[in-house]
């Protein structure tokens, strides 16, 4: 089993990161961890050295945090992604979040860097990680809606969409190519389960967002990458499936999506 997204470089790891590891190297196949800000490509590029053919390094800069870096800050940070091509499997999160940024200042910026990092994956020939989520204004601001259109526009083909729950986009996402993944919220929402089991398991992967969205459900306690086992056991219940067969399509899906070199 594979954790497509998690955030290794958070705090929340500082005091015991190697046992947390330690202990997905014996439960998980891999684990993508995801640098949302470019502070934390250090960090990212040293755990997947460390432990090259177990982790494997994603960079970008996170919607959340467009506006806090300037065109020059923006360009740096490419430069950087690009310089360690060989050293990660994709770019992202990147996307549109509308909860967090709610000025139309700063939802043009997110949708300008959303665009440049889609055109880096590209010329990059690699995976881009895609974050979508609306505010409380969608019915006049659907940040889903301006996300396809940008993805279809760079003519992005491995997208990956991160905790994806828009089920009225699903036919158009799987129709470009791209692969969904899912995490603990399906074992609370149904609107996120319905994009579960309407999607082929062929384009589906597993994912935590640890250490978010712990599988309690319980917002104080820290999620790791194991907890993607309980996110496929989900799985296997909505779409009515055995365990090791959500498990197997899921492994292999994340491994080809992202081209890992497991060891
Ligand atoms: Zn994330």
């Amino acid at each position: 089993m594979i954790d497509t997204h998690c955030h290794l470089e958070q705090p929340a790891y500082d005091a015991d990161r190697e046992t947390v590891i330690a202990k997905c190297r014996r439960e998980l196949t891999a684990v993508v961890t995801c640098a949302p800000k470019p502070a934390d490509y250090a960090k990212t590029l040293e755990l997947s050295k460390k432990h090259g053919g177990f982790v494997f390094a994603v960079l970008g800069i996170h919607p959340e945090y467009v506006e806090d870096y300037s065109d020059a800050e923006v360009d740096a940070a490419m430069k950087e992604i690009e310089r360690n091509r060989l050293a990660i499997v994709g770019i992202g999160e990147t996307g549109l979040d509308y909860s967090y940024v709610k000025t139309p200042a700063g939802r043009e910026r997110q949708r300008q860097l959303f665009a440049k990092f889609a055109r880096l994956a590209n010329r990059l020939q690699l995976p881009l990680v895609v974050h979508i989520r609306n505010g409380e204004d969608k019915e006049t601001a659907d940040a889903f809606a301006d996300a396809f259109d940008i993805l279809e526009r760079e003519g992005a083909k491995r997208v990956q969409l991160h905790m994806f729950g828009a089920r009225k986009l699903l036919e158009r996402a799987i129709g470009n190519g791209w692969y969904v993944s899912c995490n603990a919220i399906i074992l609370r929402s149904k609107s996120y389960a319905k994009v579960v089991r309407d999607t082929p398991l062929e384009r589906l992967m597993l994912e935590t967002d640890a250490p978010w969205l712990h599988p309690s459900g319980d917002a104080a306690q820290r999620n790791d990458p194991t907890g993607v086992l309980a996110v496929a056991e989900r799985v296997a219940e909505i779409k009515d499936a055995k365990p090791e067969d959500v498990d197997n399509a899921t492994t292999q899906n994340a491994s080809e999506f992202y081209g890992l070199k497991l060891r």
